[in-house]
């Protein structure tokens, strides 16, 4: 069996010709107006800075507009708040992202719950995340809800399906098993403290990769006829999972890079626009 090669890259790329034009009738409509990103850089970590510049990018290639604020290192969790509740007075701006992680003497979890339901483009309220789980409506945090995305265009049907997802952050793991909790999937979450993992990964239909360790879940863990999701990225372009010997066994894998990193942003964007034709829609 040849592996599927679930190909992010590509299909963010023709999400972003849709877009595009999406964003064109809602300038046309509105008066030269676009969605708006705005987004929250605080310090000067460079991977986190490349982030945010990417995001900024992929704005500009839709066609509509970003709002970068860069904030000091040393800046204390009211400051950050207030800056937070400003965006989300300011009608010009449609989404709001805070780039993770902030510093570490920064109450991250108050941040992201600051930001009001309706900018939370990127899916990290708490609000946001229990509306998903209750499937009520909610902008899916970017990256699982990238994830999903890329199985549905692949046509991957997580019905039935044991999922078995290795990591637990708020914004992977947990959002991850509920949404394919949410898909009708039978999921296991696995952690640092689970026991005996490869058992757990052995029964896998699906794996999903969330650890933040460089090819710690081992190709010989995985079955046969898996769904191989690895979201891990780490240098010199390797994943969470040992990829290599899955392309003769998996039924797809996404590859790393070029699976689920562009599907994250593309997320971030895709939900920014429909934030944007919410918002400006009523305008008009
Ligand atoms: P994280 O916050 O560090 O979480 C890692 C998770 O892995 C934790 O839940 C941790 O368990 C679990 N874990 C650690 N060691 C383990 C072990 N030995 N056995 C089982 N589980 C273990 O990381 P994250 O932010 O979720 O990111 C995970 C990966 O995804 C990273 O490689 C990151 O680079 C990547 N990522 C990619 C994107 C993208 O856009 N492509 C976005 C975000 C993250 P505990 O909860 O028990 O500590």
């Amino acid at each position: 069996m040849t592996a599927l090669i679930l190909d992010g890259k590509h299909v963010a790329k023709l999400t972003e010709t849709s877009l595009a034009e999406r964003v064109m009738v809602l300038r046309e409509r509105s008066g030269g107006r676009t969605p708006v990103l705005a987004t929250i850089l605080v310090g000067e970590d460079p991977a986190s800075a490349t982030y945010v510049k990417m995001k900024g990018n992929a704005c500009r290639r839709v066609g509509m507009e970003s709002l970068a604020i860069e904030l000091p290192a040393t800046i204390k969790t009211n400051d950050l708040l207030r800056q937070i509740e400003e965006l989300n007075n300011n009608p010009d701006v449609h989404g709001i992202l805070l780039q993770h992680p902030v510093p570490a003497h920064i109450d991250e979890r108050a941040a992201f719950d600051m930001i009001s339901l309706d900018k939370d483009v990127d899916g990290v309220t708490c609000l946001g995340f229990g509306r998903m789980s209750m499937g009520e409506s909610a902008y899916g945090c970017a990256t699982p809800q990238g994830i999903m995305r890329l199985l549905a265009h692949y046509e991957i049907d997580l019905t039935g399906k044991h999922a078995v997802v290795v990591g637990r952050s708020p914004i992977l793991g947990k959002p991850m098993a509920m949404m394919m909790l949410q898909a009708n999937a039978t999921v296991t979450i696995c952690h640092s403290r689970t026991q005996d993992l490869k058992s757990h990964i052995a029964h896998a239909d699906v794996i999903v990769g969330a650890v933040g360790r460089p090819e710690f879940i081992k190709a010989e863990w995985i079955k046969d006829g898996a769904v191989v999701v690895d979201a891990g990225y780490h240098p010199g372009g390797i994943g969470d999972i040992e990829l290599g010997p899955l392309h003769e066994r998996a039924q797809a894998i996404t590859p790393v890079p070029g699976g689920v990193g562009p599907m994250t942003i593309n997320t971030l964007i895709q939900q920014t626009v429909e934030s944007g034709e919410k918002a400006l829609g009523q305008t008009l």
